[in-house]
């Protein structure tokens, strides 16, 4: 089986070529590194069943391609930081790059799955967030380049399966955390443990009563790895994600309580524009129809990611 992964070199992608290639697929790995890195990947580069390719999904192909199984497309920026920085970047990655891979998984008959995100539910209206949820998003702003093309990229699915029968389904990531979190793309995650231990203030923007969801890279992979294997998947939307939701307050004094001698303090920044107010997903469709829920609790997980940022932070 051999596994084309766009966006192969960022967090979520490098954790899925890991895992593909442990479930021996052959993995050709897509990325132009403007916000993965070959870290990341550095353990996979001299494996014969894993081939890098320097390359931007939104220019043509390369034309030394073989033909492929599968297609999961992940190449994006995609913490809030890195794609108001590669907005332009971002609109084609997820518009531009989707089409091509679609046309590509087209002539070659490739089952596809497309990452969306919890952002094309925008600020949400309907909490928790279902898949049939139509979402609250603002067209006009700093976070439109993500999440209006992140739509459009599903759109695209849309009509290469109703025109073409591609054999595609989406997967609408929320928040996910875990080793190889770039610690300067400014996520709440990886801030705040990055914060914490160096001693210097945790930064909560507004009053931090927002909420998010966090859910562990390795529960995120079993569900991607699910929505592309399993049967009667293609025209499936599902949400992946873990349900237990916390306040960006409550998860400060988390990650106090977790990283040993800190002596951060929480301070208080302005509230980035469009910053939604809650996000929690709605599992029960990928739970039903997938059989998949995560595993890992906050504290479990980020006792691991804690210890993976120690190593790298003096
Ligand atoms: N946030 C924060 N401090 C930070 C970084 C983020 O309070 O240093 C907040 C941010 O305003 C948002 C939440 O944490 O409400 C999650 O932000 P993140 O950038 O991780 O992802 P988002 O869920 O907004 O895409």
């Amino acid at each position: 089986m051999i596994s084309l992964v766009s966006g192969g070199a960022g967090f979520i992608g490098s954790h899925l070529c890991d895992f593909l290639i442990s479930q021996e697929h052959q993995v050709i790995c897509l990325d132009n590194l403007i916000t993965g890195h070959l870290e990341n990947i550095r353990s996979l580069l001299e494996n014969p069943a894993f081939q890098f390719i320097n390359t931007d999904i939104t220019q043509p192909l390369p034309t030394s391609l073989p033909k492929v199984d599968w297609i999961f497309h992940l190449a994006s920026p995609a913490s809030p930081n890195t794609y108001i920085k590669y907005s332009f970047q971002t609109i084609f990655a997820n518009t531009q790059g989707t089409y091509q891979l679609l046309e590509y998984a087209r002539q070659n008959q490739c089952k596809f799955l497309f990452a969306s995100t919890s952002e094309i539910y925008g600020s949400p209206l309907v909490h928790p967030q279902p898949e049939s949820y139509w979402g609250n998003v603002h067209s006009y702003g700093p976070r439109a380049c993500y999440d209006e093309s992140k739509r459009l990229g599903e759109s695209l699915i849309y009509e290469f399966i109703s025109k073409f029968n591609v054999d595609a389904r989406i997967i609408r990531i929320f928040n996910t955390y875990g080793p190889r979190l770039n610690e300067s793309d400014g996520r709440v995650v990886s801030n705040f443990i990055v914060q914490a231990l160096k001693s210097i203030p945790i930064s909560i923007y507004g009053d931090g009563s927002q909420t998010r969801s966090f859910c562990y890279i390795s529960d995120l992979i079993s569900g991607i790895w699910a929505a592309m294997r399993l049967p009667k998947t293609q025209g499936e939307i599902f949400n992946l994600g873990n349900p237990t939701e916390i306040s960006i307050k409550n998860f400060a004094q988390l990650v106090l309580k977790l990283v040993e001698n800190t002596q951060s303090k929480i301070i208080f920044k302005p509230l980035p524009i469009d910053d939604p107010i809650c996000r929690k997903p709605d599992i029960a469709k990928a739970n039903r129809q997938l059989n998949w829920e995560p595993s890992c609790a906050l504290e479990k997980g980020l006792i691991h990611t804690i210890q993976w940022y120690k190593s790298r932070v003096s």
